[in-house]
């Protein structure tokens, strides 16, 4: 194990960490459902509202000037994280959700028709569904699925063999909620660019975990939510190249996304605002740019390596329970421990854990389809961010033999 500089440290920046909850110290491994927010965030929140709350872009007094300034320092902060060429390829929505249905709705609809074939994967959230489902069912595309592996990792081969000129689109998780799984979406891209066809990344696990480059990756859309990354809930961003923003249609109509309104016609807005209609969620944006200082302090790379360190660590450890099997082994993943116990249900070893103190997941996470492919109803599931350390993950590995006595 390595020692992460200060991890004490890193604990203090994070105030719910000192939560007393059923008597016991809180233990959070519910980091894949949402991260908590360090001091920094939540005085920028609240620094906003007690120093320059104000609606933005169209105000010229002081308060307004400075509140635009954050909203679109927050944007040029947010290019510099993904790597994106222009700050006007970042959209701000209120996450990866809504960025996907961005997507689905504009791009789908205008350039998608009928008979063009969406591939998706078995490892996607619901988010990265329903949207494609919403537009076949509208346009007559067809969906299709690239199936996996029991360790959970893609199989590529298939992949390929769905790859043809009927192929328009295709989205695809670049790291799984459920199993952790890291898909090899350099290869991905670079395939579905060979039959024309654009890809969409949904980020929400893979941006607080791995460096994101979206030049490097030459993706066209690139979905993240910033309550993954330490920020607030309620935003996050769609990445998208230029030429494809400016072909698609706006999404939402309203104040802010217009240039122009008569009742006659209207004329939209350039990049990004385009696709910002009505008041955003102004101080969870300002906020949101001293969540990715934090990590980007901190390191990626050191904080990859130290989540890393805690999967190893708990991979083993969970051996010792009986009956205890790994749902996702992917050779390449990120610090997502999901299991199923012989005998006993998820939601009953969430209750025992609970009563410890301890936060994990239980359930399908948002991913149905693939835990019918598994042939299970759900996991239990730990997921391990900055501020979590090996003690923690032993008080896991004692409630889980708690849970096996009394339930087993
Ligand atoms: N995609 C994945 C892989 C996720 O894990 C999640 C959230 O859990 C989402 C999409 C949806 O993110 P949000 O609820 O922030 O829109």
């Amino acid at each position: 194990m390595t020692d992460f500089p200060d991890i004490a440290s890193i604990r203090n920046d994070f105030p719910i960490l000192n939560e007393i909850v059923n008597g016991k110290q809180l233990v959070y491994f519910d980091n894949a459902a949402t991260t908590q927010k360090p001091r920094i965030v939540l005085d920028a929140l609240s620094g906003y509202y007690e120093h320059y709350n104000a609606n933005i872009h169209r105000g010229i007094h002081h308060l307004a000037e400075k509140a635009t300034g954050a909203f679109e320092d927050s944007r040029r902060r947010l290019q510099k994280f993904i790597n994106a060429e222009l700050s006007e390829e970042v959209i701000f929505t209120y996450g990866t959700t809504d960025s996907i249905n961005l997507v689905a709705q504009t791009y789908g609809r205008k350039f998608l028709k009928e008979g063009d074939e969406i591939i998706i994967s078995t490892m996607e959230h619901h988010s990265n569904i329903v949207p494609w489902q919403m537009l076949c069912e509208e346009k007559g595309c067809v969906l299709r699925v690239v199936p996996i592996n029991d360790e959970g990792e893609l199989l590529m081969d298939e992949y390929e063999k769905m790859l043809s000129e009927k192929t328009k689109f295709v989205s695809v998780v670049h790291v799984s909620n459920a199993l952790g799984t890291i898909n090899p979406v350099a290869e991905i891209i670079e395939k579905a660019h060979k039959v024309g066809a654009k890809v969409l990344l949904d980020g929400a696990q893979a941006s607080s975990h791995l460096t994101i480059d979206v030049r490097a990756l030459d993706v066209d859309f690139y979905a993240l939510s910033l309550h993954k990354i330490y920020g607030p809930t309620g935003m996050g961003i769609l990445y998208g190249k230029k030429e494809l923003l400016e072909a698609m249609p706006p999404y939402r109509g309203g104040g802010e996304m217009i240039k122009h309104v008569t009742f006659e016609k209207t004329t939209y807005n350039e990049l990004p605002y385009k696709f910002e209609a009505g008041t955003p969620n102004i101080a969870d944006v300002v906020a949101a740019k001293y969540a990715i200082d934090y990590v980007d302090t901190l390191g990626k790379p050191n904080i990859a390596k130290h989540e890393n360190d805690l999967l190893l660590y708990a991979t083993e450890a969970v051996k010792e329970i009986p009956g205890l099997r790994i749902i996702g082994q992917a050779k390449e993943k990120v610090s997502v421990l999901s299991f199923v116990v012989d005998g006993l249900h998820h939601q009953d070893i969430a209750v025992i854990l609970d009563n410890q103190g301890i936060a994990v997941r239980t359930g399908h996470h948002c991913t149905q389809p693939l835990m019918s492919r598994l042939g299970i109803l759900g996991t239990t599931r730990a997921s391990f961010a900055v501020y979590n350390t090996v003690e923690e993950i032993d008080g896991l590995i004692k409630g889980l033999h708690k849970a096996k006595k009394m339930l087993g």
